[in-house]
Formats: structure tokens, sequence, C-alpha cells
């Protein structure tokens, strides 16, 4: 397993656990990581060996070459994953072995009482709160959509043919539609970011409780990791935890 040290946050009561893995199946791992606090991203590379994976580093290392100071909005957040997106374009029209690359992109940016969120893909943003789990991003899926139209149920969208489907990816159309949203921060609060490799595997009920009992964000990353792992680990898992001191 591959793990990351948790980077020294700027802000001491935040801290923050990373876990990237290839998975049991996978030859590469084309899932990436941005953790430049308060900024944290996780992105899925899509496309072929090995465009799937420069999609993701790509759209990252742009987020991360743009962050001259953090966003502080959601506009302005949202805005880095246009520029991402337009970067990721100009560098698949380079290369034939390139084109249709595409990569998620989950970004939060960790404010005193709120987290700003920008999202295109299957990636997801959650919330921790109290051992209890609260999905703030939508999956841009075509699973998702049928979960929302009340034609399957989440379990079942994990175990559906074309549960891989997005509708929506950043790389691979001039225009993107990311979604956008901030949400309000309480004192003991975790967040997490992960890729399908470990909502693919685990239920949200599993994903709490795992991540609650661990001592620390760093072994909530790893343990989340392991989890879907020992499912078999069919894809590239990824996940970044984020807590939030002060709890009581
Ligand atoms: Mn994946």
């Amino acid at each position: 397993m591959s793990t990351r040290p948790a980077r020294q946050p700027a802000d001491e009561s935040v801290e923050t656990g990373v876990c990237s893995d290839i998975g049991r199946v996978r030859q590469k791992n084309m899932d990436a990581v941005l953790v430049v606090p308060p900024v944290f991203a996780v992105a899925d590379g899509m496309g072929g060996m090995p465009a799937g994976e420069v999609a993701s580093n790509l759209a990252l290392e742009s987020i991360k070459f743009q962050l001259t100071r953090p966003p502080r909005t959601a506009a302005e957040l949202r805005q880095a994953l246009e520029t991402a997106n337009r970067d990721v374009l100009a560098a698949a029209e380079q290369k034939p072995e390139w084109l249709g690359m595409g990569t998620t992109l989950t970004a939060l940016v960790i404010q005193p009482t709120r987290t700003l969120i920008a999202h295109i893909g299957d990636s997801r943003a959650y919330l921790l709160r109290g051992g209890r789990l609260k999905q703030l991003t939508a999956d841009h899926s075509y699973v998702a959509e049928l979960v929302r139209q009340g034609q399957l149920t989440a379990g079942e969208a994990r175990l559906h043919p074309h549960r891989n489907m997005l509708t929506r990816a950043l790389g691979n159309q001039p225009e993107i539609a990311v979604d956008t949203g901030s949400h309000p921060l309480k004192p003991g609060d975790a967040l997490i970011l992960c890729t399908d490799g470990l909502t693919g595997l685990l239920s949200d009920g599993e994903i709490a409780e795992t991540a609650d009992r661990a001592p620390s964000a760093q072994a909530a990353a790893e343990r989340l990791v392991e989890a879907a792992n020992a499912r078999g680990g069919p894809d590239n898992i990824t996940a970044v935890v984020v807590r939030l001191g002060g709890a009581t």
C-alpha cells in the first residue's frame, strides 16, 4: 500500500490523512490527490493507459499552479476547475493517445466555519459529524441518475454493470458544468474525499463507522483503503480525511 504522510496543516487544529492505493487488480494508480491546506482534492482519471493518469495528475497540477492564494468563494474554486479543464484539453490535443482523456475532480477549501466545494464526476465529498455521514456531492454518473429517479437503490448502483459511466467529467470538452456549494462546519467535524474505488465497495454506513473509529485522520484514510482492498480492490482507491479539532 502506498501512503503519503500527512502534511503539517497550516492550522494546527486541522489534521489530515491521505491514502491512495493501486488496489489489487489495476496495473496503475490513475487516482491523484492534492493536499495543500486549506485546499484538498481528489481526481480519478479515465481513458486508456496512460491517459487517465495524465488527466488526473495534470488537472490537480493545474489547480495547484493556480493557487497563489486559496480560493475565497465557491465561484473562485469553480474557475480553478474550469482552467484545469482547459489545461487538460490543451494537453490532450498534443498527443493522439491522450485524446478523450478525462478525470473526475472533487475539491474542498476548508474555511474556519464552512467548506467550499467544487465537483465534477463521481468522486465524492462527505461530511462526518457525530458518527453520521452526509454526502456533500452528487455523483455525475448514469447509475446515480437512476438512483435519483428512484429506479435503483444505492446498493444496486454499486453492482450495476454501467456503474462506471459518467455523465460529466473534466478534460474532454471545452465547457463543463461544475457543481459548487458551501457547507457549514462545526468543531469535531471530519471531511472525507474519496474515489469510486472506495464508494463502489463500502456503504456510507461502513465508511462512517470505519472513519469514526480510527484514532487519527491518517489511520482513517488507511483503514478505508484497507477495507476496499479486503473486498477485492478492483479499482484504484483513494481517501483523504480532514479532521477539524475542537470537539468536546
Ligand atoms: Mn475509479
